[in-house]
């Protein structure tokens, strides 16, 4: 089959890559130049593990554009053009609008971005001639091309009996259950699991606050609750909070939808108020002197990624710069506009107060004596994830929610 993929983000090249994979024809449509240079070179414009080599092995098959035109062939086009939050907070659609606008012949669309419940019902009315299905992405970045190839589940939202089976035809060979379902209740399906996830992490951040104030350790907890297969232990790391291109702008994109209908969503208001909690207590941690330097280890919203986009790494750089701290960050892949070291000795070299604000593996592998060079020795682990945490030698280690009582 030959399918036009339009958005080459994140998102839209993992698909391209796990399509030309699966032996398929694959045209991809990208109006940014500099992205679309790069990719026809050969070269991932992000950090994502895998892409570089499916580009390679099946440049055959693979055909790069900025023009829709170009996808007429098609047999289906797949949308997968960013949907990022309004200043009101909901979901602006004029990326999913300019795209359909340029699709002139008739074809069967594959909406790949995520869209608020009724978005997909409101397309098939504004763009009659197409025939559409929801298929949302629940890839994690870092990984994404993992996560197209072996997805927990594939969910397909279509009206359309026909293109359901023939979506579930090609979706079916990488074994995985397989959603049936109306658009509305598919869109539904993406937005619910993003923010029971945000609200779970709100939840033990809650508790991590808590267990500050009364010594427990927050992570023995979540170990412990986490046994319980009706809880479970992923998304249950106490530290700085969600942040990332999906968490913070869907949960806001959902109260507003809810508002619009009139309805408040109680728990979902909670979480996104418990997450800019959170990053306040953490920067709380930091007690402003004259001249007091902090060391960000880690920028990225999560390791293994270089995105930036809504990473807590910023929130707290900004709480912490307006009370007159400066901050210097380090990370192996992402970039910032404060102050950047090179390396991790570089940004530890004189600072007062390191925070953990990335678990990359290799800064959760530093040990005590990495932080020498420092004016204090003291590590903030904004993730509870450093390695030497029970036996930190020198180093003045604080979590957040655990071993106060050690
Ligand atoms: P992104 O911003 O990284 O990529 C979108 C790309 O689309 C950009 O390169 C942009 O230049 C391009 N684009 C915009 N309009 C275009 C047009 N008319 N023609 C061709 N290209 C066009 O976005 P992303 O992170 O890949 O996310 C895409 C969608 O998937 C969003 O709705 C997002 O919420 C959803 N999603 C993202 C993730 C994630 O982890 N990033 C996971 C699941 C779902």
């Amino acid at each position: 089959m030959k399918f036009g993929i339009i958005g080459l983000g994140y998102v839209g090249l993992a698909t391209l890559c796990g399509l030309a994979k699966a032996g398929h024809e694959v045209i991809g449509v990208e109006k940014d130049q500099p992205r679309l240079l790069r990719l026809m070179n050969g070269d991932v414009p992000f950090h994502e593990p895998g892409m570089a080599d499916v580009l390679r092995d099946h440049h055959g098959s693979i055909t790069f554009t900025d023009s829709i035109a170009d996808t007429e062939t098609a047999d289906y086009l797949v949308l997968a053009v960013g949907t990022p939050s309004k200043q009101d907070g909901s979901c602006d659609l004029t990326f999913v609008d300019a795209a359909l606008s340029e699709v002139n012949s008739k074809h069967k669309i594959i909406i790949r971005s995520t869209v608020l419940p009724g978005t997909t019902d409101m397309l098939s009315v504004m763009y009659p001639a197409h025939t559409f299905a929801v298929v949302p992405e629940f890839l994690q970045e870092g990984r994404a091309l993992a996560d197209v190839l072996k997805p927990h589940r594939v969910v397909i939202g279509s009206d359309n009996l026909e293109m359901c089976e023939e979506l579930a035809g090609i979706y079916g060979r990488l074994g995985v259950p397989i959603v049936c379902t109306s658009p509305i209740d598919a869109e539904f399906i993406k937005y619910a699991s993003n923010a029971f996830l945000a609200t779970k992490i709100s939840f033990i951040n809650d508790l991590a606050r808590l267990a500050d104030k009364a010594g427990a350790d927050i992570t023995t907890i979540a170990d412990g609750m986490g046994l319980d297969p009706r809880i479970g232990r992923s998304f249950l790391n106490a530290g700085l909070g969600y942040g990332g291109s999906c968490f913070p702008k869907d949960m806001h994109a959902l109260l507003n939808v809810a508002s619009e209908n009139e309805l408040d969503l109680p728990v979902i208001r909670a979480a996104m108020h418990a997450n800019d909690a959170q990053m306040a207590y953490v920067a709380s941690k930091v007690e402003p002197t004259s001249d007091l330097k902090v060391a960000f280890l880690g920028l990225a919203f999560k390791p293994g990624t270089d995105d930036m986009r809504d990473a807590p790494s910023l929130t707290l750089a900004q709480l912490l710069t307006v009370r007159g701290v400066d901050v210097i960050g380090y990370d192996p892949l992402a970039k910032w506009d404060f102050p950047q070291a090179e390396t991790v000795e570089a940004a530890l070299e004189g600072a007062d107060v390191a925070i953990l604000v990335t678990e990359w593996d290799e800064l959760v592998a530093l040990p005590p004596e990495a932080f020498d060079g420092m004016r204090t020795k003291r590590l903030i682990d904004a993730r509870n994830a450093w390695k030497y945490a029970r036996d930190p030698g020198t180093v003045q280690y604080e979590g957040v929610g655990r071993m106060q009582n050690k």
